[in-house]
Parts: structure tokens; sequence; C-alpha cells
């Protein structure tokens, strides 16, 4: 068993499980794939201190730091069920896809989440060559340049607000025939020249000439009419989804949307049990504010453990 044991190995685990055991705690991670969703990014401009780095870069650069440590890192481990200490200060158990399971008297939950994906052809091949999710990554890179925001909730109009600022022109497609987001922001969307919304409009297709993206097809869903486009980035803003399914029935509360609901010292409704990064509430979901809620975490766990003996 261990004192502290990390479910997930992005930012947010690597960081907490670093915390934990400077802090001289016996520290495990299980994560299906270390590294996370960083592993799928291409440029990194926003991790403060490195002007440049690429997702794979600093995927290694988590693991070796973590490999400093006496840390029990377990790779291509799924988490399917947490069953929570019967005593304060007992021990937690996670059950895992290939019938395993460990122990820990704390746990930090750092899932993270994934971003839902359109489907449509071209989605997938032209990922991180036009298609894009996250604004404030990416938006600087479409500097001067037309793209589209799919989805018209607060995060599409919120990323179309955003990158108006930056690219040259905007058009943001919604579904449904109206807009989903706050007024206040339909209000801020509106007041730009260089944006143009489009309501019931399915997106059918993203086109692009092998290389890059060069456009964007869809319904209009009034009409039955296929329309098409020119643009050469597409934001992809209909949902975050965290990775908490197997969560459901712990114990662990879930917000109506499925994030993991943590107060300001990372910790949940259950003692003994903290979360970090893109699984939980916190606001705003980035690789450095993901370190710093796992080193929160990681710290609430510590103070936990030193006032919570073993029964
Ligand atoms: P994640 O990185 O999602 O890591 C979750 C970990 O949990 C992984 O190890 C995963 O395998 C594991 N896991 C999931 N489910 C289970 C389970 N059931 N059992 C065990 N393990 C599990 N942010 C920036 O700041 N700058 C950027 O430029 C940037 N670009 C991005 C580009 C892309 C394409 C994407 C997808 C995201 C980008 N982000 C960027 C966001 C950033 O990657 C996330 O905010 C950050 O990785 C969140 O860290 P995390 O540790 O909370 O979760």
């Amino acid at each position: 068993p261990f004192e502290v044991l990390v479910i997930g190995g992005g930012p947010a685990g690597a960081s907490a499980a670093i915390y934990t055991a400077r802090k001289g705690f016996s520290t495990g991670i299980a994560a299906e794939r270390f590294g996370g969703q960083v592993q799928d990014t291409m440029g990194i401009e926003n991790f403060i201190s490195v002007p440049y780095t690429e997702g794979p870069k600093l995927a290694a650069a988590l693991e070796t730091h973590v490999g400093e440590y006496d840390i029990d890192v377990m790779n291509l481990l799924r988490a399917e069920k947490l069953i929570p200490a019967a005593q304060l200060g007992g021990y937690h158990e996670v059950v895992f896809e290939n019938g395993a399971s460990l122990k820990a008297r704390s746990l930090v939950l750092s899932t993270g989440a994934r971003w839902r994906n359109l489907g449509v052809p071209g989605e997938a091949e032209y990922q991180t060559k036009g298609v894009a999710y996250c604004p404030h990554c990416d938006g600087p890179l479409f500097k001067g340049k037309r793209v589209a925001v799919i989805g018209g909730g607060n995060s599409g109009v919120e990323a179309a607000i955003d990158l108006a600022l930056i690219v040259g022109h905007v058009t943001l497609i919604e579904f449904d025939s109206q807009l989903r987001a706050d007024q206040v922001l339909q209000d801020k969307l509106r007041s730009f020249a260089n944006v143009d919304i489009i309501v019931s409009a399915q997106t059918t297709e993203v086109t692009g000439d092998g290389e890059k993206v060069n456009g964007l097809s869809y319904k209009d869903r009034e009409s039955g009419e296929e329309k098409h486009v020119e643009l050469e980035g597409v934001f992809v803003q209909i949902g975050l989804v965290p990775n908490t399914e197997w969560l459901k029935d712990s114990g662990v509360e879930l917000s109506p949307r499925g994030e993991i609901v943590i107060d300001a010292k990372g910790a949940t409704n259950l003692p003994g049990v903290f979360a970090a990064g893109d699984a939980t509430t916190v606001p705003y979901k980035q690789i450095i504010i993901s370190m710093g809620e796992g080193a929160k975490a990681a710290l609430s766990a510590f103070d936990y453990l030193i006032r919570n003996e073993a029964p």
C-alpha cells in the first residue's frame, strides 16, 4: 500500500506525486497513459519560463522529473472503481480494468479530460494542421487569418471573442437555430465587425490540401443546402469531457458536467481524497494551472496524513 496514490499521469498528477514524494511519503502514480493530453500537443508557448516547447518533449521532461524521486510509476493502468476508506485515516482502494487493485491512505485524482470531437471527415487528419481545440493555446498561431469556431455555447462564443481580437476573421457555426451562450457574451460577439454567425448549420467536413486546413463544409439545416467556407483554422468548442466516468458510484461528488467538485485546497467531499487539474471544477484548463493544482492537492494530502493516523 501507498501513503499517496495519484491516479492519472498528466501535468497535474506528475506535479502532485513530486510534491508528496518530496515530503517523504511513499507515492505511486497509476496512469492509463503517462503524459496525458500533453502527448497530443504540438507547440506549447504558454508554459511560463519556457518560451517554446512541444508536447512529447514536455511529457518526457515530466517523466524525467518524476524519475528523480522514489515514485512508483505504473503506466497503462486504467482505474475503474474507487472504494473509499471505511474509517477516517484508513485505506482507500482503487480497482483497475485488469483486475488489479491498489490501496492508499490518501488519493489524488487527476484523470484529466478530453475534448469532444466533431467526428467529421478531415477533423482527425488535420488535427494540429489547422484543427485546434484550445484558443488560449493556439489562437496566436492564426494571427490575421480566417478561422471558424464550431459551437455556440459559452465556450464557443468566448473562444470566438478571444479569436476576433487576434485573427483576421471568425465564422461562428452553431448546429441549433440559436446560440446558447449567455446574452452578454452574444452581445459582445455581435459587436465585432470581423465576425459572422451562422446558425442551423451542421458541420459535415473539414477540408484541406493534404498539408493543412483550407475550409469547412456545412449543411444548412433549414434549406438542406451544402455550403463551404474558405479558412485556415477550425476551433472545435463543443465541450470538454472530464475523465470521471469511473467515479460515478464512488461517493465522490461530481458537478452536473461530471467534474470532480473540489474546494480551494483541492479537497473532494471524501476525507483523504483530493483532486487536481482538468478533471475537476477548477476554472480554466491549462498545463500551468494543472501543475499548480497538483501541487496544491499534494500539500493538502500531506496535511491530511499528518493529522490522521491509520486506524
Ligand atoms: P491530462 O493531461 O488529461 O492527464 C490525465 C491523465 O490521467 C493521463 O495520464 C490519462 O492517461 C490518465 N487517465 C485518464 N483516465 C484514467 C483512468 N480511468 N485511470 C487511470 N488513468 C487515467 N494547455 C496549455 O497550457 N498550453 C497548450 O498549448 C495546450 N495545448 C493543448 C493542445 C491540445 C491538442 C490539447 C488536447 C490540450 C492542450 N492544452 C494546453 C491543455 C492541457 O494539455 C491540459 O490542461 C493538461 O494536460 C491537463 O492536465 P491534467 O494532468 O489535469 O490532465
